[in-house]
């Protein structure tokens, strides 16, 4: 990717740049260490009713809780990540304090589902659907408590074999969440055959609804159509209440945004429930 900063620069950019100086050799090995070592951890944001407000599940989020560089977003890592093959054990520690989260506050009586993200080489893996009901089960965790988000391109990698984890997850009752929906190819067709239980639309349309007809025009009948198929609609990246009005009107089912909460951590989930007059005390 090219970058043009200043007027007659144009300069080389890649996301490993941004973490300091260093080679790839000192990146992967900083890496494999991170793992090892247990830096990850999630942060929550909340997913909330348009019309209640009450409180309807969270995303987890990874971060690296660097010793030098303090909290470093996904961007920053995943696909150094991606890159070096960590991301299939990075994934498998993101479900580990998924469940330890989901475990934590059924100790306390509340049910709260939890969606965490699935990249294309975890969902790829043979036996994936297996590995995350045998976790399930490890935790004692009812399986409609986790969502796994994917995305079209996840789901395109090989299309017979995602039919049938997908199919495989759906017998268990897991739910699918589809991502970052409307940046792919996003044919129609596309969705029959994957039948997610949830269908997420991407913040870039979720940006202009208010100012913009046309964005409505688009988000509209993507709402219609998924819930004529059966699936629930969540708005991510709602700013505003401007946003947050015209997706009530369009009939959405949740609304995801720095509106309501930013992503934070278990403890400041936990304050933030309190917070809420609605929502009776979570445990940190
Ligand atoms: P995503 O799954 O689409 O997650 C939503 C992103 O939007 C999050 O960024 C969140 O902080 C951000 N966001 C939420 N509300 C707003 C808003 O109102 N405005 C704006 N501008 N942004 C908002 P984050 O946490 O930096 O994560 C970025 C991406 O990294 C995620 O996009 C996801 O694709 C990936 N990711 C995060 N955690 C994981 C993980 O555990 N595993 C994998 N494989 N990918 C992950
Ligand atoms: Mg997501
Ligand atoms: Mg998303
Ligand atoms: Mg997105």
């Amino acid at each position: 990717e090219v970058k043009r900063s200043g007027k007659n620069h144009v300069r080389f950019y890649s996301p490993e740049l941004d973490l300091a100086s260093g080679n790839l050799v000192e990146r992967q090995r900083e890496l494999r260490n991170a793992l090892v070592q247990r830096q990850f951890m999630l942060y929550f944001q909340p997913k909330l009713n348009p019309y209640s407000g009450e409180l309807n599940g969270v995303e987890a989020l990874v971060r690296w809780q660097h010793p030098e560089r303090g909290i470093v977003a996904p961007q920053e890592f995943i696909p150094m990540m991606e890159r070096f093959g960590l991301i299939v054990e990075l994934g498998n520690q993101v479900l580990e304090l998924a469940l330890q989260a989901l475990q934590r506050w059924l100790a306390a009586d509340r049910a709260i589902p939890v969606a965490i993200n699935i990249s294309p080489q975890q969902f790829g893996r043979d036996g994936f659907a297996e590995h995350i009901i045998a976790r399930l089960t490890h935790y004692g965790v009812p399986y409609r408590l986790l969502t796994l988000e994917i995305t079209e391109t996840v789901a395109m990698a090989d299309m017979t074999r995602t039919e049938a984890v997908l199919s495989r997850l759906r017998e268990a009752g897991i739910p699918v969440s589809l991502d970052d929906f409307g940046t792919g190819y996003s044919s129609l067709s596309l969705l029959r055959v994957l039948a997610p239980n949830e269908l997420k639309i991407d913040r870039s349309f979720i940006k202009d609804l208010a100012q913009s007809p046309a964005a409505r025009v688009i988000v509209a009948p993507i709402i219609e159509m998924a819930h004529s198929l059966g699936m629930t609609v969540v708005a991510e990246g709602v700013e505003n209440e401007a946003q947050a009005d015209v997706l009530r009107s369009l009939g959405c089912d949740e609304l995801q945004g720095f509106h309501y909460a930013r992503p934070m951590t278990g403890e400041d989930f936990a304050r933030w429930c309190f917070e809420q007059p609605s929502l009776a005390a979570v445990p940190a």
